[in-house]
């Protein structure tokens, strides 16, 4: 029997839904078939010996797997080397000249050590920005692994500060539409692609609109760039274009509801204005945002404008982790000395990280929050650890999440129905052997660059 064929029966303290209702369940089970959730099965109706695996632990909360909208696999490697720069000298030093000297085992390395480190932090759908080369290295490690994702060729054909690193337009046009012919809707659409211009400063107008033209050929991919991180950025695309980032993308016809803008850190009040009459995405990095000193986006007035707001780790090293509990904390805390105690609280940041997360990706029929006939893209987390709340009264379940947990507090994950992590074990990756490997990897690479 295919593994997401049984029958399993999830038992847990509580359900936290992140359905409309943000419905929290108590004495429910969940019951799991073909990588999906059938249905919620009160306690007094259980009947435990109709299913072929039991889960039964009521200690632990079941929440939907965490959602992350802005993640660079290829970068994870470079962790702890590239510290204390802005933005454009952090690419031009260190991020640029190491992923030039990517070969396709580093980068097997590196997409490795992400997706242990996502899935033991609860996370199962992410949204990577690639890398120029070898990108079918990335989607084969992700078709392994089991997590759900997008990935795609991080497209340059203009590159100032570190000209080594890009192609032609004509190369990048040619090997997007062979990676996203392999690999988009791969694995029953587990995989899928997403159109990744690098940023303004590197990419040529007739590849960031011809590239939006061919992602329209592939229905449930997305188009994900970089904008408005960074003053110095900003500055440079004026100079180029005699306009702000967002207009400029605006100008040249790429801003839709699938398009994902990461960062969006300084923005215009027309440019606000175009984000949300687009409907388009905005992928929010504060660990990012703080560790590179570009600002802090102002978030509250694009959740106030009904702007759609979602989490990403960004890179390895420009936060240095990747964990989804750092970013729900930072985003909340970095506003409340400005926007009052009352702005982005809890709830508001779980859902950021999950169903607003789905939505994002238009993946919210499938994934998000906990709801029968979704994906079982599940995670099983310990909310009464010595650092959590010592209540009893259920209220302070989404504090406790977003405030006061870690990856530590995981314990289990599931993606399409599959254990991917059971009781803190990866079942996906011998951590031993992939820092070790990677370690070897990383002392070649630098002497590459
Ligand atoms: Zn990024």
């Amino acid at each position: 029997m295919n593994n997401n064929q049984k029958k399993l029966l999830i038992i847990p303290k509580r359900i936290i839904t992140a359905d409309d209702e943000d419905r929290i369940l108590q004495n429910t089970a969940v019951e799991i078939k073909d990588g999906k959730i059938i249905s919620f099965i009160p306690d007094n109706q259980i009947q435990k010996d109709k299913y072929d695996e039991l889960y039964d632990d009521r200690n632990l909360t079941l929440i939907p797997g965490f959602i992350q909208t802005h993640i660079h696999l290829s970068q994870t490697l470079f962790r702890g080397l590239a510290e204390d720069l802005p933005l454009l000298e952090w690419l031009r030093l260190k991020i640029f000249p190491f992923e030039n000297a990517h070969t396709e085992n580093s980068l097997k390395m590196s997409a490795q050590l992400s997706i242990n480190e996502l899935l033991l932090g609860g996370t199962t759908t992410f949204l990577d920005m690639g890398t120029l080369r070898s990108g079918e290295v990335v989607f084969s490690e992700m078709i392994n692994s089991g997590i759900r994702g997008f990935s795609g060729k991080c497209l340059m054909d203009v590159n100032d500060l570190f000209p080594a690193l890009m192609s032609s337009t004509d190369v990048e046009i040619n090997e997007i539409q062979t990676l996203a012919e392999n690999f988009h809707n791969s694995k029953d659409g587990r995989i899928k692609y997403s159109f990744s211009p690098r940023f303004v400063l590197s990419c040529t107008e007739r590849l960031l609109k011809e590239t939006k033209a061919i992602m329209k050929d592939y229905p449930g991919s997305v188009y994900h760039t970089h904008s408005s991180e960074n003053v110095d950025e900003i500055k440079e695309v004026k100079k180029r274009f005699h306009k702000e980032n967002i207009e400029y993308f605006d100008s040249i016809g790429v801003l839709d509801e699938h398009t994902v803008l990461a960062h969006c850190v300084h923005t215009s009040e027309n440019e606000r204005k175009m984000l949300k009459d687009k409907n388009t995405k905005i992928a929010h990095c504060p660990s990012a945002n703080m560790k590179l000193g570009s600002g802090i986006a102002p978030i509250p007035k694009y959740l106030k404008e009904g702007i759609s707001v979602t989490l990403g780790a960004d890179g390895a090293p420009c936060n240095n982790n990747l964990s989804i509990f750092n970013e729900m904390r930072l985003a909340s805390l970095i506003q409340k000395p400005v926007h009052g105690t009352e702005i982005m609280d809890a709830k508001t940041l779980f859902r950021m990280a999950t169903i607003e997360g789905a939505k994002a990706l238009h993946l919210q029929d499938e994934v998000g929050s906990i709801e029968p006939g979704k994906k079982a893209d599940l995670v099983l987390i310990n909310l009464d650890s010595y650092s959590n709340s010592y209540s009893d009264s259920g209220e302070t379940v989404y504090s406790d999440i977003v405030f006061s947990s870690s990856a530590e507090n995981v314990k289990s994950v599931m993606v399409d129905g599959e254990w991917l992590v059971k009781d803190r074990q990866s079942l996906v990756y011998d951590q031993k052997e992939i820092v070790a490997k990677s370690r070897e990897e990383l002392r070649e690479l630098l002497k590459r660059v």
